[in-house]
């Protein structure tokens, strides 16, 4: 991968976070719910459900384990019978491994 690659891949990285930040900031209009955060496709994400030079998504600030609350992964609490189960994520759609990974990966 060149430099021009990389920079290239970092501007969309920056872009898809800015863009569920700023869409899960907007109320909806007239209204008092705040609208649900953008999430994108696996595909997009480029989620796989294996880890990735150790980092997985129990240890990711976006994960949301079995019943849980994001952040609060398998690094940032205790561990509980539910905690292998598939969770969610805030900014990928669909049920999420504890084992997964994905470009969108922020340590907790
Ligand atoms: S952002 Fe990616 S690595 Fe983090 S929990 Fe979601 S799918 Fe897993």
């Amino acid at each position: 991968m060149n430099a021009s690659s990389k920079l290239s891949r970092r501007n969309w990285l920056k872009s898809v976070a800015a863009a569920a930040t700023g869409i899960a900031a907007l109320p909806f209009l007239g209204g008092t719910a705040q609208a649900a955060p953008a999430q994108v496709t696996k595909a997009i994400a480029h989620y796989q459900d294996h880890p990735s030079d150790g980092k997985m998504c129990s240890m990711c600030k976006h994960f949301i384990p079995a019943g849980g609350k994001p952040g609060h992964g398998m690094m940032g609490g205790a561990m509980g019978p539910g905690m292998m189960r598939e969770g969610l994520c805030q900014v990928v759609q669909g049920p999420i491994s504890p084992r997964g990974y994905c470009l969108l990966y922020l340590p907790l």
